[in-house]
């Protein structure tokens, strides 16, 4: 018995002074001891009732302190979950920064691929030195981008002040990159492009045409629009519907890139015009003429077609000058070119040879066309009245036909056979057309 109260004793203080301590393990080993106690207590014999106070006592303590023990094993598991918590937290933010760097990486890379790809479109661009071609690298690139209905490249005629469309208009639907394209969308004639397009895009053509700045709708037909200027001159329009990307940086790069090669090649082809026509008459200059006579020689002979070539000068041109004048002299020369070139074809060529004489490149056609040619033009210049400042005159022409054939081979054999007809219409009286003999 006095074991048992020695033992409770015992354990109670230490479970006192551990409890004042706040020291948790010998709470915890004072409480085992004490069970331990007074289930040995409850199986012995002959407990008395001082013994029984002990149990109850040292129960309830066992309560209370299992209690307190709970509420510390709690409020330790809490801090834990809070940590737990925190670091989850952590681990999240590291994530979702993890995340937002690796979606800035793909943007990078992708941007990196854009920039690649517009550059090497770019590139192609500005290597054609044909407005269509232009256009159609255009398409394509724009066809790697995103998706759009068409794309319409309108081009004016400068010297039309009312810019109507007379130069060219090219239209390209999407499907032309799928290797549907076809030359034939070319639109020729302002009827058809207008027809081409919805009113509400023609209200827009109105407004770039005015104001002369790019405009972009995102709205049922996502559009873009940008004028082609030329000495601050709306020169053309570039419009393209149906595009999903009209606000992509893809689609005004490769349009600004675009725009500034078409204003290349239309500025090319006007110095080129301006080198190779003579100013006053408006046909080749000599030497321009030469070079296509030569090339047309090569090409005929190769695939063994018919040409022609006609040396024409104008009778007594000495007396026009000394009668009428130089200037008026000018105006003869320069009507007198026209009625040539309204009397040949477009795929013929004419030239100003020297001061009164023009050169007639007859392709495909043979001595006797040639022949009805030269004989056409004979008549319409003899038959027109030259109209020069106050002056109304007349003026008649000689002209040397050749032909090209096996003794007429090369370019300079040509041409003099065609200057010994001519001296010899001038021999015979001039106002007339005199043939080869060869
Ligand atoms: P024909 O050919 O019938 O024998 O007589 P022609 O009087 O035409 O012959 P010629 O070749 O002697 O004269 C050509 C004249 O053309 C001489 C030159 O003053 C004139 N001429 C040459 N180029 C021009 C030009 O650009 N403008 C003007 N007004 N006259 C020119
Ligand atoms: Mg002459
Ligand atoms: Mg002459």
């Amino acid at each position: 018995m006095w074991r048992f109260i020695i033992i409770n004793t015992f354990s109670f203080f230490i479970l006192l002074g551990a409890h004042f301590l706040k020291r948790r393990f010998f709470q915890a080993a004072a409480l085992m001891l004490i069970t331990v106690a007074a289930l040995a207590a409850v199986f012995q014999k002959g407990v008395d009732p001082f013994a029984w106070f002990y149990y109850l006592s040292f129960s309830l303590l066992v309560f209370f302190e299992g209690l307190q023990f709970k509420r510390w094993i709690y409020a330790k598991s809490s801090a834990l979950d809070g940590e737990i918590h925190e670091a989850l937290k952590k681990l999240e933010t590291a994530r979702a920064l993890l995340e937002r760097k690796t979606k800035a990486t793909n943007d990078i890379n992708r941007r990196a691929n854009e920039m690649h790809y517009l550059y090497d479109k770019m590139k192609e661009i500005s290597k054609s030195m044909d407005k269509f071609e232009a256009l159609l690298v255009f398409g394509e690139a724009l066809s790697g981008q995103c998706r759009f209905e068409t794309v319409v490249l309108a081009l004016f005629d400068e010297e039309d002040e009312g810019a109507q469309i007379s130069e060219a208009i090219y239209c390209l639907k999407y499907s032309d990159f799928e290797g549907l394209f076809d030359k034939s969308f070319i639109l020729k004639n302002k009827k058809e492009f207008m027809v081409a397009l919805d009113p509400f895009l023609r209200k827009i053509f109105k407004r770039v045409f005015e104001r002369r700045t790019p405009w972009a709708d995102e709205g049922v037909n996502p559009s873009a629009v940008y004028p082609i200027l030329m000495n601050n001159k709306v020169s053309g329009i570039l419009i393209v519907t149906g595009v999903s990307c009209v606000q992509s940086g893809a689609l005004s790069v490769l349009a600004g890139r675009f725009i500034s090669e078409i204003e290349r090649v239309k500025l090319y082809e006007k110095v080129e015009t301006l080198a190779l026509t003579d100013g006053l008459t408006g046909v080749a200059v000599r030497r321009h003429f030469l070079e296509r006579l030569k090339g047309e020689i090569g090409r005929s002979k190769k695939f063994s077609f018919n040409l022609s070539f006609l040396m024409i000068d104008v009778d007594y041109f000495k007396d026009v000058n000394d009668r009428y004048g130089h200037l008026v002299g000018d105006v003869v020369l320069a009507q007198t070119a026209e009625t040539i070139k309204k009397n040949v074809r477009e795929l013929d060529l004419v030239g100003r040879y020297g001061g009164e004489e023009f050169g007639v490149l007859l392709v495909e056609t043979d001595r006797s066309g040639a022949l009805l040619v030269a004989e056409r033009i004979r008549i319409a210049v003899a038959e027109t009245n030259f109209k020069a400042y106050d002056e109304k005159l007349r003026a008649t022409l000689s002209i040397g036909c050749a032909s090209l054939s096996k003794d007429l081979a090369d370019a300079g054999s040509l041409i003099e056979a065609a200057d010994g007809a001519l001296y010899e219409a001038k021999h015979r009286g001039r106002n007339r057309v005199c043939l080869a003999s060869r």
